[in-house]
């Protein structure tokens, strides 16, 4: 994980707290610094690291001791139980037939991400199959052919095709016999309008099941302004997180969710096709503070 930085200051000052003699508000002060310091540094937004530090502070101070508990392990609870709650719920899909629209801007790893869902949902044993609407960026569909020829996945596109939508459309003919059928659309550098204009015309053709948004974990604060618009435009209804393997600023993607109402997928952690992690926020805060 990329987070090695944060996870070592999580850990310390939990450590800090665990070796203190008596556990006052002087000391619940003390953690709430370092606990922010931390998550600042890893750019989670400071509206959502402020909240944090309300709850700690006002529910270790305020709220019963649980029977069998002493205060030190009291407050480091409460800790993990708002860390879980400030990177969100995970969002849900099931494992059925169903149609998935990906989102994101260029270079955010959607292709990568079509090809390792491909793959994620052939290993459930679902037929799957892919396609191709990014005719924007050179290369992009044969960049997911090639990801889906490696796993045997059918994987329709037409490069020479303007339209999008019409890529779409012939798709979805094409793949007809496929369960779990993917898009990959097009990113260009920035949210213009035609952009947004074209994946909510996808939208309105493909009715999917899902929405996702991908963005890049080392995009920092800048993922909140992507995840305002996709999810204007066409209800983002769950986040990918790509490129944690390489960042130690994937705060501020994973607190982006917080603008989409939704929650966290996937966690891409690397190049190949497997490198594609189920999001689950209690392993993931249990593994930061491990
Ligand atoms: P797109 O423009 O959004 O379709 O982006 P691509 O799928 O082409 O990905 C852009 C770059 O990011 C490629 O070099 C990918 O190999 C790389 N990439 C995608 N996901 C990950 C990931 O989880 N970890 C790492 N390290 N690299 C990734």
């Amino acid at each position: 994980m990329g987070l090695d930085n944060l996870s070592n200051s999580l850990k310390d000052a939990m450590k800090k707290l665990a070796g203190k003699t008596v556990i006052d508000r002087a000391a619940v002060d003390e953690l709430v610094r370092d606990l922010q310091r931390a998550l600042l540094s890893a750019d989670v937004n400071v509206k959502l690291v402020m909240q944090l530090s309300q709850s700690i502070k006002s529910r270790a101070l305020d709220e019963d001791l649980p029977k069998g508990m002493n205060v030190r392990e009291h407050v480091l609870r409460i800790v993990y139980q708002e860390l879980v709650n400030l990177v969100g719920k995970e969002a849900e899909f099931s494992l059925r037939p169903q149609k998935i629209l990906m989102a994101g801007l260029q270079g955010s790893g959607k292709t990568t991400t079509t090809g390792k869902l491909c793959r994620y949902f052939q290993r459930k044993g679902l037929k799957v199959g892919a396609i191709g609407a990014d005719n924007f960026r050179p290369g992009a569909y044969a960049q997911l052919e090639t990801l889906c020829k490696k796993i045997n996945v059918p994987c329709y596109g037409d490069p020479k095709e303007k339209d999008a939508v019409k890529i779409t459309r012939d798709g979805l003919a094409a793949l007809k016999d496929v369960e779990v059928v993917i898009v990959d659309t097009a990113g260009r550098h920035a949210l213009e309008d035609d952009l947004i204009e074209e994946i909510m015309q996808i939208n309105d053709l493909l009715k999917p099941d899902h929405r996702w948004l991908v963005i890049d974990a080392a995009l920092g604060q800048a993922a909140r302004d992507q995840a305002k618009r996709f999810h204007e435009a066409i209800g983002i209804d769950g986040v990918i997180v790509t490129k944690m393997d390489g960042t130690a600023k994937g705060g501020g993607a994973m607190s982006a969710v917080s603008e989409t109402e939704s929650g966290i997928v996937f966690i891409g952690n690397g190049e190949t096709i497997e490198d594609l992690e189920r999001f689950d926020a209690n392993g993931f805060i249990s593994r930061l503070l491990g």
